[in-house]
């Protein structure tokens, strides 16, 4: 039996360079790569693969395209390493990030803003794209679109709306208009 492998990303798009995995992930990766992808929340997989076939192309990590070295060395900054799964050593983003939790990813779309699909995500809560998706983050600015099926009080009746410092991008605490 095998697991449910995203038709769209490599495993190597969704978890950090190999080293800076724990030891039994690396373990799993030189046996069955493929395996890995059993760590991870298969609706956010699924959303994954409905967000690029609706948006085209989107990068979560590129560390892969670097020389080993370089994809170790944190102070390259345009290596993308940490927007899916992140290790709890990993020192970015929260302690009790959803990353860190095997279901969230930064997804950059080439052709599409974060904008673009918050606006999207307000008139069609309910699309296949969306209909999984439990929370999202929002600010001015954001290059990246954040989604997770990460808990919350309205589990399944709306998608959170995590901001920045008091700013949320003009949305609301929820959107609301989800019916399951
Ligand atoms: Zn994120």
């Amino acid at each position: 039996m095998s697991n449910f492998v995203p038709e769209h990303f490599a495993i190597e798009e969704l978890i950090p360079p190999v080293p800076l995995l724990p030891k039994q992930m690396q373990q799993v990766y030189a046996s069955n790569p493929q395996k890995l992808f059993r760590c991870f929340d298969q609706l956010a997989l699924v959303t994954l693969d409905r967000l690029r076939k609706r948006y085209g192309s989107c990068l979560i990590n590129n560390w892969k395209a670097f020389s080993p070295e370089d994809a170790l060395d944190l102070s390259k900054k345009h290596i993308f390493r940490f927007s899916g799964y992140r290790p709890w050593e990993c020192e970015e983003g929260a302690t009790l990030s959803e990353h860190r939790m095997f279901r969230a990813f930064d997804c950059k779309f080439r052709n599409v803003s974060p904008p673009e699909i918050w606006a999207d995500m307000q008139a069609k809560t309910n699309a296949p794209e969306f209909e999984h998706i439990q929370r999202i983050e929002a600010f001015e600015g954001m290059s990246w679109f954040h989604f997770d099926t990460g808990q919350h009080e309205r589990y399944g009746e709306a998608v959170r709306v995590i901001g920045y410092r008091g700013n949320s991008a003009g949305l609301g605490e929820y959107l609301v208009n989800k019916v399951y």
